[in-house]
């Protein structure tokens, strides 16, 4: 092969894949052009999870006539001039890619007017070629219609989830703006349903509300200024930053989680950014307050100077690199951990904090040696590596390994049972243990046809995000036959109406969303079948969880139902449920043998 330089269609297209993934990327860019604008009102319409429509409407300030095909021209941009604007960037927009990529890879339609023009201006283009420009009358602002998006690139058309699935990242997109624009409304139509709104009040917390919903709104505290006053924080109220780093906006009490990091929104000077590092700030800020495998509900804005930080690292500007990230690090964390601590967790029904350490706990062994690594090796799972099966394997873990009859001893850290066999000492993890005799069950149970089903008592309505309401309609079947019911109950509302009768020492309600959660987010196409992704869902919700203080009783029974199971070594996920110290082990380390 010869080189050669590609044609501008081709260079369009491989341009266009790095900007515009999927049709929430399309969403992204379109609203990000209207906030650009100045709109004050964007309407967002889709049909086909976005794939058949998108249509965004703003009351911006318009393009004039005489621009509109430049503005489909790549690297065509109002929004910067010179290399010294790049590093003062204050338009969420600034490369010029995005209308050129969209165009690239759909039909799309542009009609605007600008502020102060008689007439506006339509243009039409398809896969990257313009085949219509003409005067178009308009109201103020700018309407962008995007149809058929990829069907001419069917690499990326393969890669797109269900239509429901895309709505709801959409619907995730779109509740994120909501609270970085508080003062903007911001509206979503699905296939014709009016499905989110936001008020536009310019209070965060109002649009909280509508993305979470009242129950979760109401319990969030406030991240603001602050400052220390009696030697506690108190929010400051409304004066100016003092800092060069001001973190504001609301995150959860500990109690208030979730089994997903997704609603943990960060913006940078209202850009919605993912940045592990504040996300790794906030989790540090809730210290242990927060059960292993939860995640708070967040939706911070960190005001940054605009020099401070880089916000052309990726084509898709989801994320920054921060000048000094300690020091965004470390004003994240204060901010959240002052307002966490001003605001003592209180641990909910039904979860048990494990009990505060007891004074002579926090001493150490008088004589106690720092673990060697002979020693950590000690505390190896005693599965071999090819009975661990990785989390996309179809089939159960086989292990033909079998565990002896084991005799309960006790309960360390509220999380791990201590048992005797005839071969030495066994640590199980009771919720990994859990886990396993739950999948066990369900499967067996599914098997047969014959799932337990237990009806609840009071089927008190359930308000489902978007997303979540995305993932039951995919998952709706495979849901009813492990036992959940659930019946419509208005806009975005179900009934529970029965779960699984395995459920029955856990909320209900939580579990549903807990698995919604899970099901739409981890949605890969190379992972287990969508049965046994939701069976180990299920039982991963409703299984006991690591800090629950459990009776003697309990424990010898979840180990006598863990004998029992084909595979007792490992959790569905793959991952131990015990480590043994046999008692050759035992003898060697204490020097007798
Ligand atoms: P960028 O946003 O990076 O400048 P885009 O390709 O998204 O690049 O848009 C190109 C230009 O078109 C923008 O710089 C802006 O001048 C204009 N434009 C796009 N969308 C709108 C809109 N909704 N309202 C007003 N002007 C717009
Ligand atoms: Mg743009």
């Amino acid at each position: 092969m010869t080189i050669h330089i590609l044609s501008d269609d081709l260079a369009a297209k491989i341009a266009a894949g790095e900007v515009i993934e999927r049709p929430a990327s399309v969403v992204k860019e379109l609203i990000e052009n209207s906030i650009d604008a100045g709109a004050r009102e964007i309407k967002v319409e889709i049909r086909g999870g976005g794939q058949r429509l998108i249509r965004v409407a703003d009351d911006g300030s318009g393009i004039p006539a005489s621009q509109v095909e430049t503005a489909f021209a790549r690297h065509a941009t109002s929004k910067l001039n010179s290399v010294d604007d790049l590093f003062a960037i204050r338009t969420l927009g600034f490369r010029g890619e995005a209308l050129p990529s969209i165009a690239a890879v759909s039909k799309t339609t542009l009609i605007s007017r600008a502020a102060g023009e008689e007439s506006g201006a339509q243009i039409r283009v398809d896969g990257g070629k313009i085949i219509e420009q003409r005067a178009q009358g308009a109201p103020q602002g700018t309407l962008v219609t995007v149809e058929d998006l990829f069907r001419h690139v069917p690499a990326r058309l393969k890669f797109l989830k269900t239509p429901a699935t895309e709505a709801g990242r959409i619907a995730d997109l779109i509740n994120a703006y909501a609270l970085a624009y508080p003062q903007l409304r911001f509206s979503l139509v699905n296939d014709d349903r009016l499905v989110f709104q936001s008020p536009g009040t310019g209070r965060m917390f109002d649009a909280l509300v509508k993305v979470f919903g009242i129950d979760v709104a109401e319990q969030m505290i406030e991240v603001g200024n602050l400052k220390l006053e009696d030697g506690s924080w108190k929010l400051e109220g409304d004066s100016p930053p003092t800092s060069n780093y001001h973190v504001s906006g609301f995150i959860s009490p500990p109690n208030v989680n979730r089994s997903t990091r997704k609603y943990m929104l960060f913006f940078v000077n209202h850009r919605w950014i993912q940045d592990r590092t504040i996300q790794h700030a906030v989790i540090e800020a809730y210290h242990t307050a927060l059960m292993v495998g939860r995640a708070p509900i967040v939706a911070l804005d960190i005001v940054v100077p605009p020099d401070m930080v880089d916000v052309n690292v990726h084509p898709t500007k989801s994320e920054v690199r921060f000048r000094d990230t300690s020091a965004v690090f470390t004003a994240v964390q204060r901010a959240v951990r002052a307002v966490l601590t001003g605001n003592a967790p209180i641990p909910s029904i039904g979860v048990t904090m494990p009990p505060a350490p007891q004074d002579w706990q926090r001493q150490p062994f008088p004589s106690s040696p720092a673990p060697t690594q002979s020693a950590m090796n000690l505390y190896r799972p005693s599965t071999m590596p090819n009975e661990t099966a990785p989390i996309s394997n179809l089939q159960p873990p086989i292990s033909n390994v079998q565990i002896p009859m084991l005799r309960v001893l006790g309960q360390i850290a509220s999380t791990y049972i201590i048992a005797e066999g005839p071969d030495g000492l066994y640590l199980i993890d009771q919720h990994a243990a859990h886990e396993r005799v739950l999948y066990e069950q369900l499967t067996a149970e599914r098997a047969g046809a014959t799932v337990a089903v237990q009806e609840l008592l009071d089927p008190a309505p359930l308000q489902l995000t978007p997303a979540q309401t995305g993932a039951l309609e995919t998952h709706r079947a495979a849901l009813e036959s492990v036992g959940f019911r659930v019946e419509p109950f208005g806009n975005q509302t179900i009934l529970l109406r029965a779960v699984p009768a395995l459920m029955k020492a856990s909320d209900p309600r939580a579990a549903l969303v807990a698995i919604l959660d899970e099901l739409e987010q981890g949605e890969e196409p190379l992972e287990k079948s969508a049965d046994a992704r939701l069976i180990t869902s299920v039982c991963k919700s409703i299984a006991v969880k690591g800090g629950q203080v459990l009776s003697l009783e309990e424990m010898r029974e979840l180990v006598r139902r863990l004998e029992h199971t084909a595979a007792p070594r490992t959790c569905p996920h793959g991952r131990p449920t015990m480590i043994q110290l046999n008692v050759a082990t035992l003898e060697r380390e204490f020097g007798r043998k």
